[in-house]
């Protein structure tokens, strides 16, 4: 994941990137949950936050382990709604990541092409 953060100061840079997702509820619902290092030392601290990577990692193998569950205790009728419901969290949680994702990809690149419409304009209007 090559996203920059667009804060200034410390958190411009290429050793930035965005690959810290700040879990805090609150953070959630203001989108503040892709950051950069500096983003976490100034906003974040106490926060739960995990790598980008890690947490996907978390994902793939709590969906793994998910779907081995099923696979063996499927027939027991008890245990079918509760495992129905594990796995439409688990593609929930990858939807909102991949939104949340996607969201900062979208930012970064609505900036780039605006700053290139200043340029284009600046040599040829
Ligand atoms: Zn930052
Ligand atoms: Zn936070």
């Amino acid at each position: 994941m090559n996203v920059y953060c667009q804060m200034a100061g410390y958190h411009q840079g290429e050793d930035e990137p965005l690959e810290l997702l700040c879990m805090n509820p609150e953070c959630i619902s203001m989108n503040k949950v892709l950051n950069c290092v500096s983003c976490i030392e100034e906003n974040h601290i106490g926060h739960q936050v995990i790598h980008y990577k890690k947490f996907i990692n978390l994902l793939q193998k709590q969906g793994n382990s998910l779907l081995n569950e099923i696979e063996f205790r499927f027939q027991e009728s008890t245990v079918q709604n509760d495992l129905v419901c594990k796995l439409k969290n688990l593609i929930k949680q990858l939807t909102e990541l991949s939104d949340i994702v996607n969201d900062a990809i979208h930012k970064q690149k609505d900036m780039l092409e605006r700053k290139l419409q200043y340029y284009e304009c600046m040599y040829f209007c």
